[in-house]
Order: structure tokens, then sequence, then C-alpha cells
């Protein structure tokens, strides 16, 4: 049973790949005019890697740390699905909508426009929501302490770590516009938060 949240989680992991490469290309492409990359969000990045890539693979290749496995329910596994596919559909559509403006780091591109439509209607990090959510995901379909709870403490330290600076960065960029949606919408819950 819990072999088959592994296999999920592996196919979830490499579509997440899939939809990511093709718009890590064409941003390359386009000039960045301001760059805020740091020690401290290089650090996030690396604790999000680390927390939602690394230490789950290392687990799914080899079962270490074994102590820390407890036995796989199947309507857990199945909610652990739910919850990674909705991540990849948030993932997808927010590539999709940022496009030419989407950095891996702080950065804005040349021409850079503020995105408020689709997902960005809703949340004003809807890319940090479906990282949240794949970890959620990640959680409930490894039966594993270390390797299923990784993938939400690394999604927090990178968050935490970012997203008052990218606000403050977007603000500067933007002014009253980004005031303005700012008020309009939450961070990464609906409504909530
Ligand atoms: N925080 C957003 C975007 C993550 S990618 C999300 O979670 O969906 C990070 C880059 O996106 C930042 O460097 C910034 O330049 C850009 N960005 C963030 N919000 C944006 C918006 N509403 N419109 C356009 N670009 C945005």
């Amino acid at each position: 049973m819990a072999a088959l949240g592994k296999i999920v989680w592996v196919i979830g992991i490499i579509a997440w790949y899939f939809i990511r490469v093709p718009f890590d290309r064409r941003a390359k492409r386009v000039r960045v005019v301001s760059n805020r990359r740091s020690p401290v969000d290089m650090f996030g990045l690396a604790s999000g890697l680390l927390g939602l890539a690394i230490v789950p693979c290392f687990y799914v290749a080899t079962g270490i740390p074994r102590a820390a496995d407890y036995p796989a329910r199947p309507w857990v596994l199945a909610l652990g699905a739910v919850i990674f596919l909705a991540a990849l559909w948030i993932f997808r559509r927010t590539h999709k909508e940022l496009g030419r403006n989407w950095s891996i780091t702080l950065e804005i591109r040349d021409k850079h426009e503020l995105i408020s439509r689709g997902p960005y209607a809703f949340v004003r990090h809807p890319m940090y929501t479906s990282f949240m959510l794949m970890g959620l995901g990640q959680a409930l379909l490894l039966s594993n302490w270390v390797a299923g709870l990784a993938g939400l403490v690394g999604f927090a330290v990178l968050f935490f770590l970012r997203v008052d600076k990218e606000e403050r960065m977007m603000l500067e960029i933007f002014g009253p516009e980004y005031r303005d949606y700012m008020q309009r919408t939450k961070r990464i819950v609906p409504y909530l938060y």
C-alpha cells in the first residue's frame, strides 16, 4: 500500500518538472532589469528543493529513514493524490499567466507586467499556494514522518524568507497599482491569509 503512495508521488514530481522546464527556457530569454538574488533567498530556494524533492526522492529510492515509517491508509493516499493533482493544476495555471514575468528568484524582467488575472485574482502568490499543496500532498502520499513532512517544512522556509521581500519589491516597482492589488487579495489562501 505504501508503495502506491510513492509511485503516485514520483509521477507527480516528474509532471511538475515537465510543467516547469518550458517556462524556465522561455523566461531565460527575457532580460532581467533588476536582480534581488540574495544569499537568504538562495537558502530558501535550497530548503524548498531539499524538502520537496531531494529528501523525498532519497526516501523513495532507499527507504531511509525506515524508523519513521507508519502504516499507509487508502483514504489518506487518495486524498494526497487529489491534493497533489490540484497543486500541479494551479502550478501550470500560474506559469501560463505569469509567462515571461516569471523568475525562480526575486527579479524584475524587461517590460514586467503586473498580473492580477486567473489564479492571481484570488491570491497574490498562487505559485506558492501550489508549493504548499504539493507539500501537503507529499505528507499524505509518503507514509513516513520525515520524508512526508519535509516538503511542508521546506515550503515554509522558502515562503517566509521570501514573501515580505517579494511584496516590497513589487510595491517599489508598481507602487499604488500593487497596493490596490494587495487590498483586493490575500497571500496564499483565498479569503484567509
Ligand atoms: N509569488 C508569485 C510569483 C512567484 S515567481 C506566486 O507565488 O505566484 C517570483 C517572481 O514573480 C518575482 O521575482 C516577481 O518578479 C514575479 N511576480 C510576483 N508576483 C507577480 C505578479 N502579480 N505579476 C507579475 N509578476 C509577479
